[in-house]
């Protein structure tokens, strides 16, 4: 399959979240006359509910080599994306402080072993124990912690809005849903190729695609100052806090084998909201700015897929990894297709250097 070979292309990409997104700009990129198939017009997407965290080595607890792999292929493109977007997207790659209160150093040695089994002789270059406190002054006083050294985040609205601000200026965007999609053809017209990027609407085609539930809550926290993304440990539950500009955190996420994309529960708001706490009194003040629930689409192994047939590509299963997965695995499908994304990507990178 060489879909880059000659003439113009005339793509149609349905949906646009983060895979969508990154697939239609790579194309028109690449000069590809694109048209987006989004009907989303109050940012409610999958996409725009993710913390942003790119943290391969965190995600090691339960992921495999390979999502490790794109994982760190993903966060070398993310710095090249954001310079051939203009720049304006915060992305911070201070690395992740892995933390847990002692009673609970079961489970931090526990990630300890497996990190050290799954990393073999790479552990040492890029987690390190520390003091959590040498690192994170504000914090509470906790048990030994992990300096996982190489992660690294990006703001997920903004970047998925920088995004589509280039797709809307330089593609046709369809404010509407794709009602009938099949090769070569999205409602009745006729395309070069379709990609098929609907995230968890997929999942009558995908065998085996199912959403799972997560939810996150924004807070304005004047009187905490971290730097890090923390993760912090616990028997139950594993919590994130992710620093973002203007001393806003994100602290999330639960993990809900569920399609609900109802309100946050009573529950998950006090899990997320005393883990949070727990490791920095300064949260009690924190206003809540939103509390927010998607559903993430998985599959049955938790491995991303690129299912390649003439005339449509389908790319999903980005389960918690969307903004960690989606650069190499969308350039990975495009490679495939006879596309060479870092092409564009360093000219970009050349031309904002001259
Ligand atoms: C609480 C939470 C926190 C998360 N945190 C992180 C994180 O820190 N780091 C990370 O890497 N990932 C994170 N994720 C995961 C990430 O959000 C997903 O992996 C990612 O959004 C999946 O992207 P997608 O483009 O495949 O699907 P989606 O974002 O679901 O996009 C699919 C798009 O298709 C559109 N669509 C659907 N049907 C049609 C149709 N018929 N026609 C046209 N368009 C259609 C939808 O409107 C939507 O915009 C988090 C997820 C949740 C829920």
């Amino acid at each position: 399959m060489n879909l880059a070979d000659g003439y113009t292309k005339k793509v149609a990409i349905v949906g646009a979240g983060i895979s969508g997104s990154l697939t239609a700009w790579h194309l028109q990129q690449l000069g590809c006359e694109i048209h987006i198939y989004e009907p989303d017009e109050h940012k409610k997407s999958c996409s725009f509910t993710a913390a942003g965290m790119l943290a391969p080595m965190a995600e090691l607890e339960s992921a495999n080599d390979h999502i490790y792999q794109l994982g760190m292929h993903s966060i070398a493109l993310w710095p090249q994306i954001i310079a051939a977007l203009g720049g304006n997207i915060f992305h911070r790659d201070n690395g992740t402080l892995v933390v847990c209160h002692r009673q609970d150093e079961g489970v931090f040695n526990q990630l300890l072993s497996t990190l050290k089994n799954k990393l073999g002789g790479n552990f040492s270059q890029q987690c390190e124990v520390v003091h959590s406190q040498s690192l994170e002054r504000e914090l509470k006083p906790l048990g030994t912690s992990l300096l996982l050294q190489n992660e690294a985040q990006v703001d997920a609205h903004q970047a998925l809005n920088a995004l589509h601000q280039s797709l809307k200026s330089n593609s046709h965007w369809h404010a509407r849903k794709a009602d009938k999609l099949s090769a070569y053809k999205v409602n009745d017209e006729t395309f070069d190729w379709v990609f098929d990027c609907r995230g968890l609407a997929a999942k009558h085609d995908i065998n085996g695609l199912h959403g799972v539930r997560g939810e996150v809550i924004t807070v304005h926290a004047p009187q905490v100052n971290i730097e890090r993304m923390v993760r912090v440990m616990h028997p139950r539950y594993r919590i994130y806090i992710v620093p973002r500009e203007n001393q806003k955190y994100m602290i999330g996420a639960t993990e809900i084998q569920s399609d609900d994309t109802g309100p946050m529960s009573v529950r998950s708001t006090l899990e997320l909201l005393s883990a949070a706490f727990s490791v920095h009194s300064g949260f009690a003040e924190a206003r809540i700015l939103g509390l927010d629930t998607n559903v993430r689409p998985a599959t049955l192994d938790h491995q991303p897929v690129i299912d390649h047939q003439a005339g449509l590509t389908r790319i999903n299963g980005l389960y918690r990894h969307g903004y960690l997965l989606a650069p190499a695995v969308v350039a990975k499908a495009l490679q495939e297709l006879g596309f060479n994304t870092q092409q564009h990507l360093m000219q970009a990178e050349y031309e904002n250097c001259i």
